[in-house]
Formats: C-alpha cells, sequence, structure tokens
C-alpha cells in the first residue's frame, strides 16, 4: 500500500470516528425513558449508559491513533513504534493502519 493510500484510509477512518463519536455524544432521546413502575427498566438504561461511555472512550483512543499515525506520515516515521523506534510490521499495519506502537510496546500501555 502505498503511502497516500495510508493517509487516505486514515483520513477516512477520523470521519467515520467522528460521525460514530457525534452520534454517541447526542443526549439521550428523552421521550424513551419512561419514569413508571418498572424500576428494572431504569437500570438497564443505566448499563447501556456506561456501555456508551466505554465504546466513547475506546473510540477517542482509537481517534487520538489515527491522529498520531497522520502526524507519523507527516513526520516520515510511519511504520516504527512510537516507545521504542523499532518496525511495527507490515502484518500488524496491515491489519491496524493507525497502529503508532509495536505489538510489545501496544501490549504494554
Ligand atoms: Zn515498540
Amino acid at each position: 500500500m502505498s503511502m497516500d493510500e495510508v493517509r487516505a484510509n486514515l483520513t477516512a477512518k477520523l470521519t467515520e470516528i467522528d460521525a460514530e463519536m457525534a452520534q454517541t455524544e447526542q443526549p439521550p432521546d428523552q421521550g424513551a425513558i419512561s419514569f413508571g413502575k418498572r424500576i428494572g427498566e431504569g437500570t438497564s438504561i443505566a448499563i447501556d449508559r456506561f456501555a456508551q461511555v466505554g465504546v466513547h472512550d475506546r473510540m477517542q483512543r482509537t481517534r487520538a491513533d489515527v491522529v498520531r499515525a497522520l502526524e507519523k506520515l507527516d513526520e516520515d516515521s510511519y511504520g516504527t513504534c512510537d516507545v521504542c523506534g523499532g518496525a511495527i510490521g507490515e502484518g500488524r499495519l496491515e491489519a491496524l493502519p493507525w497502529a503508532v506502537l509495536c505489538v510489545e510496546d501496544a501490549g504494554r500501555r
């Protein structure tokens, strides 16, 4: 894959994440929450909100990596680990084009 293709992929991913994050940031539909007799339902809504926060956190982390990977393209350091400076590896970059750390350092994060 050429660096131009990588850049196009990363830019597309960034747009995708921003769109998804904008969706999860929307306030919950108040009409959907009924403060009725069933406490169980309120609990499941609370849990859903928690799950949403987790997803949002993960998206934010991925977004930071995508932004960093784009920076690395500019710096000509794309494909090298931000921690140890070693090669991230073709296979890993193919699976995760916004990887900015090698497998070992990503595991330590
Ligand atoms: Zn490393």
